[in-house]
């Protein structure tokens, strides 16, 4: 199996977490996605304890909380004592509604304005992950007129190529995030933070790219980062205290994928970089790492109702789902691969190759092609796995469709964590 929460019961129906997904797709309705909270929960155990082992207290991983952001994963993240990565007012709104503690945020974004700035100060940020000149003008002017001294660190760009899709990728020297380090803009980045007085300059981040499977890249983005610091230690005198390595470690998504060790990954790059600053002369900084979608991905599952099964001779078939684009875009983004399957048919023979389709009104609302399935009927059950991650997160109300309800599973329960959208919801602000 694809993941360890899955398997199959005696009834040949799918199980997540050991729940009958065919039940719960009748309690909630379809589409729905469905998390598994025990497994989020389980991903950030491994990524602490790995962290605190390789580099002791004070270093610590955050959820990047774009791959999947809303109340109740905000209240999973404070009782797991996790940092989080916040990029936008919306998503810092709903971790402070949620009672996250604001402290343990870290403020990104290639584009804060200033009163996504003022917004993040008044909710209590703890740290701004500050991406350019300007704008960590605009930060020292807010927390001058605030009276405090904002923390910040600084986005860098290490000019690295992780050889992964170009659309997840934001390390190299022409992205739109950070300031180069070979360019000589990272240099003067830092001079400009030290000399303003309402800014607290707490380290460097960067941040690679996504769905990462080998530790080369990170290993090499540290050499560089750290070489980086060695640099300004000597120039300017200041050694960062913390060293942000981002996130984009991979997830699996079919089988051809390799499983990822997490704990094993960050073992061996915490050995590179204790070397490293052995042989560079600097103190080992706090290492945090930004994992989003090795946190939640194959924690989440979306299941659909079939509907219509198209058969055109000598082309191709499809099977088309009560949902689609409007709650997964990944695939007509950027052709990301899924592993599908009929979940009230599990034991069946997988004979018809298809297409599975969404339900908007355009040609790329696709969720997979090249799919094997049992010959579907209008009614059977689809379900999509490692969908926890930049799903619900990039969902839209094209078409006028609504959101799919989120329902967790918890140690054999299921409860929602967010509601169906609901027709009233979707015309909400329409005058
Ligand atoms: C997207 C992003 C992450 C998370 O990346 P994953 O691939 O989901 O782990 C972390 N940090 C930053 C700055 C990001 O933009």
């Amino acid at each position: 199996m694809l993941c360890d929460n899955i398997s199959v019961n005696g009834k040949g129906h799918l199980c997540f977490a050991r729940q009958d997904v065919v039940t719960l797709a009748e309690k909630y309705g379809t589409p729905l996605y469905i998390m598994d909270e025990d497994k989020v929960r389980e991903k950030c155990a491994i990524y602490k304890k790995a962290l605190t082992e390789a580099f002791g207290n004070g270093s610590f991983p955050l959820y990047a909380s774009k791959a999947l952001s809303c109340k109740q994963i905000y209240r999973i993240m404070k009782d797991e004592n996790m940092g989080i990565d916040v990029v936008s007012p919306g998503e810092i709104y709903t971790a402070s509604e949620a009672g996250f503690p604001m402290a343990r945020a870290f403020f990104h974004g290639n584009n804060k304005t200033d009163a996504d700035i003022r917004f993040a100060m008044d909710r209590g940020v703890g740290v701004f992950v500050c991406d350019g000149e300007d704008e960590l003008l605009a930060i020292d002017k807010a927390a001058a007129e605030k009276g405090i001294k904002q923390r910040v660190m600084l986005r860098l760009t290490p000019g690295i190529d992780p050889h992964t899709h170009a659309k997840i990728s934001t390390g190299k020297v022409d992205s739109k995030f950070g300031a180069g380090i070979e360019t000589g803009q990272a240099a003067s980045l830092v001079a400009t933070a030290l000399g303003h007085k309402n800014i607290e300059l707490c380290g460097y981040h960067c941040h690679i790219g996504s769905q990462i499977f080998e530790i080369s890249p990170f290993i090499s983005a540290a050499d560089i980062m750290l070489g980086f610091s060695a640099g300004i230690k000597k120039t300017l005198g200041y050694e960062a205290e913390m060293l942000n390595l981002g996130g984009g470690m991979g997830v699996r998504y079919t089988e051809e994928q390799p499983q990822i060790d997490y704990a094993r990954n960050i073992s061996g790059i915490a050995a590179e970089i204790k070397e490293k600053c052995a042989s560079l002369g600097l103190k080992v900084p706090k290492i945090l790492m930004e994992p989003g979608r090795s946190i939640v991905a194959d924690a989440g599952l979306t299941v659909y109702e079939a509907g219509s099964i198209k058969q055109i001779p000598g082309f191709k078939n499809y099977v088309s789902i009560d949902g689609g684009m409007t709650d997964n875009p990944r695939y007509a983004l950027y052709e990301a691969p899924y592993t599908v399957c009929l979940a009230n048919r599990m034991e069946d023979k997988k004979d018809f190759p298809c297409t599975v389709a969404g339900r908007c009104c355009e040609s790329g609302d696709l969720i997979q092609e090249g799919v094997l399935l049992p010959k579907p009927k209008r009614g059977d059950l689809v379900a999509v796995f490692t969908t926890g991650a930049y799903n619900y997160s990039m969902a839209s109300n094209y078409n006028r469709v609504g959101r799919p309800a989120m329902v967790f599973l918890r140690g054999g329960d299921s409860y929602v964590a967010v509601r169906r959208e609901s027709f009233e919801d979707i015309a909400r602000n329409d005058i």
